[in-house]
């Protein structure tokens, strides 16, 4: 514990409360379940390594026709992989970007020397579904589709099951990015049709940082051999290692797997995508109403918004200065995150992680505070 957080609303563990994009608060008993060391043959991390596929799979009910692969390395180590295994060298994929992580996909695409299409909205404006059908309409040389499910960016949310309907019409296939999403959104492969789905430890999932998985249609995976220009990416021959052997390729995350199992037995015991998002719902219903209190604005109107990270608009009053507000939040165990707009000045709270309203209410609590020692009455933005 630093002096600065000594007498402040601290986690358990001591240390500030996250309200971030991620890498996110988690609970003591994951933590906790990191103090062990496991060799990767161990018969107990094997079957934990087993257990934990198979949950993945089902968090999107795609048991039977979907498996999961996991990866080392943080979220956008599995997007890259995810787009130099099923994006093949002659095809050609269609970005549809709002916002950093959709552009992050068209620099994977230049560094793998991919073919690829942007279709650009702006990042408060969710991704454009009658657009989309024409472009799959007039170019039938695109082969794939990649959307980023909610942007964390903005923290909008995309209209993931109108553009999978669209997709699906035109026969092209789907891959998506759902790293701050899965768990905590609706993402059924009953009701929507997809390739592929990416995501990571530490999101909703509230697990350790340091692997991310894909949730991949068997028959999709099935004829992306060769494809990958990565090794250590390669999808592909990760999941074939791991029918062979049940082991990784290369040493595993150990202790981020045991973390990562007993994250999903929280999760299952909080009720899964029901309970977590309705719990980042209620974070995020009251964050909203407490910062419009004091006058803050939201980026985005209430029916685009994702139950995930808000941004706001920067206070405009010349009293108000961002860096004393950070530093000062920081000083009082909760940590906030610059914004990454290009459209506006602001900056962004997230209510993900292992926060409730307590939490919730302790930063409103603290961002009050603050506006009065500035001599703040009412936040102009
Ligand atoms: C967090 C995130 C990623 C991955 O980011 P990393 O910093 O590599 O973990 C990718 N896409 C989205 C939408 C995200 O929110």
């Amino acid at each position: 514990m630093t002096e600065s957080t000594k007498d402040a609303a601290s986690s358990p563990s001591g240390d500030p409360w996250l309200l971030t994009p991620g890498p996110l608060t988690t609970s003591l008993s994951v933590k906790q379940a990191m103090l062990h060391d496991y060799g990767s043959r161990d018969a107990t991390f094997i079957d934990l390594n087993a257990r934990i596929l198979e949950r993945l799979v089902a968090i999107v009910h795609g048991e039977g026709s979907y498996v999961s692969v996991p990866l080392q390395g943080s979220g956008t180590f599995v997007v890259e992989a995810m787009i130099g295994n099923f994006v093949p060298a002659d095809g050609k994929l269609l970005i549809l970007v709002n916002g950093a992580y959709g552009q992050r996909i068209a620099k994977i695409c230049d560094y793998y020397k991919r073919e690829y299409l942007v279709q650009e909205s702006a990042e408060d404006v969710p991704v454009n579904i009658v657009e989309l059908d024409a472009t799959l309409d007039n170019d039938t040389s695109i082969t794939h589709v990649a959307v980023v499910h909610c942007e964390t960016t903005s923290g909008i949310l995309n209209p993931l099951h109108e553009v999978a309907e669209v997709v699906a019409r035109h026969r092209r296939s789907l891959l998506i990015d759902s790293m701050s999403a899965f768990g905590a959104l609706p993402l059924d492969a009953r009701e929507i049709e997809f390739d592929a789905v990416v995501a990571s430890s530490n999101k909703c999932l509230e697990g350790a940082p340091g692997m991310g998985f894909c949730v991949a249609r068997e028959s999709a995976l099935a004829q992306t051999e060769g494809n990958s220009p990565s090794l250590v990416l390669d999808l592909y021959d990760q999941w074939r290692a791991l029918q062979k052997n049940r082991q990784w390729r290369f040493t595993p995350p150990t202790h981020v797997l045991l973390a990562f199992d007993q994250a999903l037995t929280e999760y299952e015991a909080e009720g899964g995508i029901v309970g977590r998002g309705g719990r980042y719902r209620e974070n995020c219903d009251l964050l909203i109403a407490g910062m419009r209190a004091m006058g803050f604005k939201t980026l985005l109107p209430d029916e685009l918004q994702a139950p995930i990270i808000i941004t706001f608009h920067m206070p405009t009053n010349p009293e108000f200065d961002f860096n004393a507000f950070y530093d000062g939040l920081k000083d009082q165990g909760y940590v906030i995150y610059p914004g990454k707009l290009t459209v506006a000045d602001s900056f962004r709270m997230g209510c993900i992680g292992r926060l409730g309203s307590e939490q919730i209410q302790g930063a409103l609590d603290a961002v009050a505070g603050l506006l009065t020692r500035f001599g703040i009455d009412r936040i102009e933005a």
